[in-house]
């Protein structure tokens, strides 16, 4: 893309309506503008880093075996009556009605639609497990929506749901998410940290929330220092493999890694004190095994091996995709602007005209765009008439990983410059040499 032509609306003035960092940043930045209380458009930049955590998100689900597919933001509130959340939901429910008087609500999730899917379609436990996933916008009227799309009202949201004959099969898929979560949020550049939830009415120890370390977050937890040197790294894993997976959650969760919903001050005493450890954390997933509680209410049962009508067992897994670009930027960033990991970032590699207009920097840069593409990778090209100052404060604004400076002394002597936005430390190379080493950051991930 060469920024004469992209639309990058960037702020000059810290916007005075935001209080943390990220949601500074993309404000300034131009990756979002508020449309409503805690309702945002997603501008290019943003739209373009939500479509990269998505696909990690889509890529992650399916490689442990998971199903996507796409439910619709309204639902007829026949269904939550069915399963009694209707009433329970309060004010955080939007509730609407059509023109023929119909209730209908803007889903702040999912269990009983999908719930109605499985039993309107599966009849045998020969059918089982299954897993049925989706990405999509929710809606939930939160008291006080704030910190830009770390608290929204609208929200992307991927929601999955087991379906299993057993609980063994069901905590086998918990397993599954939770493996698939760690997976996804490392390829993100995050580290998220699985800790013990509330079950709430339901209780119940299976229900994990993966939180950000930030000083930020809406939650205080309490941990075992340990656990933030656990990394799920590049290690192979097979989804189907019921004691490799237990054994994953066995290593990340049988340290002291609490939500102060859960915690236990007698339990966290047996932590060495030098180890205990209490922080704020962003919650942006959050896994749940919650038995019978859905398929009873609605009749979702299947004919076991014996021919009994069973109730079959299911869970319910969730990311904040959009949340996850604020934590990401609160977990990376420094006083200049986003430092993308290169994982997530919208542009793979920013290409700095110092002397537009010039002959032999026009050229080169042409040059290096046409390399980078052909590599399959999106260069952002900064093309525009603009002093080279402000030309920096951008990209390190919108804090792209790679960034290639040209200009025509270098080329004079057959060099560019490569800069790593997270080390800031530069290096001069060949045209060519600068290209490989980008492409092969990228094709290392
Ligand atoms: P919270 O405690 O932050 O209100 P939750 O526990 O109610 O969240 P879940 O139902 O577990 O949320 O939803 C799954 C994920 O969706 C959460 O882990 C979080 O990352 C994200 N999420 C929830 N509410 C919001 C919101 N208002 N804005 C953005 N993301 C959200
Ligand atoms: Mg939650």
């Amino acid at each position: 893309m060469r920024l004469s032509r992209y639309f990058l609306p960037v702020l000059k003035e810290t916007p005075a309506e935001a209080q943390i960092v990220s949601h500074r940043l993309m404000l300034r930045a131009g990756m979002i503008k508020q449309a409503s209380a805690g309702i945002y458009s997603w501008l290019p930049l943003g739209f373009k880093v939500l479509r990269r955590i998505e696909q990690i998100v889509h890529e992650e689900q399916q490689r442990a075996g998971h199903i996507p597919m796409l439910m619709p933001t309204l639902q007829s509130a026949d269904l939550w009556r069915e399963s009694g959340r209707y009433d329970d939901y309060g004010q955080e429910m939007l509730r609407i009605t059509d023109r023929h008087g119909r209730d209908m609500l803007y889903g702040p999730t999912n269990e009983e639609l999908i719930t109605d899917i499985f039993r309107s379609n599966v009849a045998s436990y020969k059918d089982l497990p299954l897993t049925l996933y989706h990405i999509q916008w929710k809606f939930r009227d939160e008291v006080r929506p704030r910190f830009g799309v770390m608290r929204g009202r609208e929200f992307l949201m991927k929601d999955g749901y087991n379906f299993d004959l057993t609980k063994d099969d069901a905590l086998h898929a918990y397993n599954r998410h939770l493996v698939s979560y760690l997976r996804s949020y490392e390829r993100m550049g995050l580290q998220a940290i699985p800790m013990r939830a509330d079950g709430g009415p339901i209780g119940g120890d299976y229900t994990h929330e993966f939180l950000v370390l930030a000083e930020t977050g809406e939650s205080e937890v309490f941990y075992d220092s340990d656990i933030t040197d656990l990394k799920f790294g590049d290690r192979e894993i097979d989804y189907d493999d019921v004691a490799q997976c237990q054994s994953v959650l066995e290593e990340f969760t049988s340290r002291y890694a609490r939500t102060d919903e859960t915690h236990d001050e007698a339990v966290f005493a047996e932590v060495p004190e030098a180890r205990r450890r209490s922080a704020r954390g962003i919650e942006v997933g959050q896994i749940f095994y919650f038995g019978t509680k859905y398929s009873e209410a609605m009749g979702a049962t299947v004919i076991d091996a014996e021919q009994n009508q069973v109730p079959v067992h299911m869970g319910s897994h969730g990311i904040g995709v959009s949340r996850l670009l604020g934590a990401i930027i609160e977990a990376s960033h420094d006083d200049k602007g986003i430092i993308w990991p290169e994982g997530v970032t919208p542009f793979h590699c920013g290409i700095v005209n110092l002397k537009q207009g010039d002959e032999a920097a026009d050229a080169a840069c042409d040059a290096l765009y046409g390399a980078l593409t052909a590599a399959g990778l999106e260069p952002l090209y900064d093309d525009r008439k603009e002093r080279a100052g402000g030309k920096f404060a951008t990209m390190d604004l919108i804090g792209l990983p790679w960034r290639i400076t040209v200009g025509p002394r270098g080329l004079k002597n057959g060099v560019v410059e490569l800069t790593s936005r997270k080390t800031g430390e530069s290096e001069e190379l060949t045209p060519e040499a600068a290209v490989a080493k980008v492409v092969a950051r990228y094709a290392a991930l």
